[in-house]
């Protein structure tokens, strides 16, 4: 993989807009921050501090009101949103192979093919694969769209509350996976979470969005 996947967050300022016409609310202010190719950050921080709304910003999905992000580019990153946001009309097996190509379908490329099965077994996907997204728990759901976003092996991973629905050894398991994973790909990680234990377990650095801006928790 070539090194080109760090992100550069410049002087990042975001405001939102409050209902009311009260003055906007200011989520980020004057924030820089270099996470270097490969490395593993998570960001937590409480609920409505601002943590999706970095990602994204890192996204290109939001722009900054201020400053700039330097990131790869849409083709390598992969966002997991917090909300598993599935093709509805799509099965599982089409929903993971849509960011593939056709040409998964016909099974011309092996190698894709093993990475697809893998990551479907380590997932524990295999017997959802006909299924549609509305007969899916939240948990198969959130694997799902995990599942959707490793099989394109982005080299820059966005993951907002990527395991919030899972629960106890599987949850375990897939940490595992995903840990193998991104040093395999050597991605660079996002990783945003409430849980601490999560966090230190997946990441080498921890974040906490204060202050409209991050702090690293010991
Ligand atoms: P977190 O991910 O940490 O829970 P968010 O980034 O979702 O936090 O939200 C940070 C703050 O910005 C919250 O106060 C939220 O209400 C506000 N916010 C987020 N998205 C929007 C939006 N599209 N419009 C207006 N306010 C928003």
């Amino acid at each position: 993989m070539d090194r080109t996947n760090g992100i550069t967050l410049h002087e990042l300022t975001k405001t939102w807009p409050q209902p009311g016409g009260a003055e906007r609310l200011t989520v980020f202010s004057g924030l820089s921050h270099t996470f270097p190719p490969g490395s593993r950050t998570a960001i937590v921080g409480p609920s409505g501090s601002g943590k999706t709304t970095l990602l994204q910003m890192v996204a290109g999905l939001e722009a900054p009101d201020g400053g700039f992000v330097e990131a790869p580019k849409a083709p390598e990153l992969g966002y997991v949103f917090q909300s598993p946001a599935l093709w509805p009309h799509k099965t599982v097996r089409s929903n993971m192979r849509y960011g593939l190509g056709e040409h998964l379908f016909s099974g011309a490329d092996p190698l894709e093919e093993a990475r697809y099965r893998d990551i479907l077994q380590a997932l524990e996907l295999e017997d959802l694969q006909g299924k549609y997204p509305a007969t899916l728990s939240g948990g198969q759901a959130k694997r799902v769209s995990l599942a959707r976003t490793l099989v394109t092996r982005p080299s820059c991973l966005l993951l907002d509350e990527p395991l919030g629905a899972l629960d106890g050894a599987l949850k375990d398991r897939v940490l595992d996976f995903l840990l193998e994973w991104v040093h395999w790909t050597e991605a660079t990680l996002l990783y945003v979470t409430h849980d601490h234990g999560e966090a230190r377990r997946i990441c080498t650095r921890v974040l906490e969005v204060r202050d409209q801006g991050l702090v690293e928790v010991g």
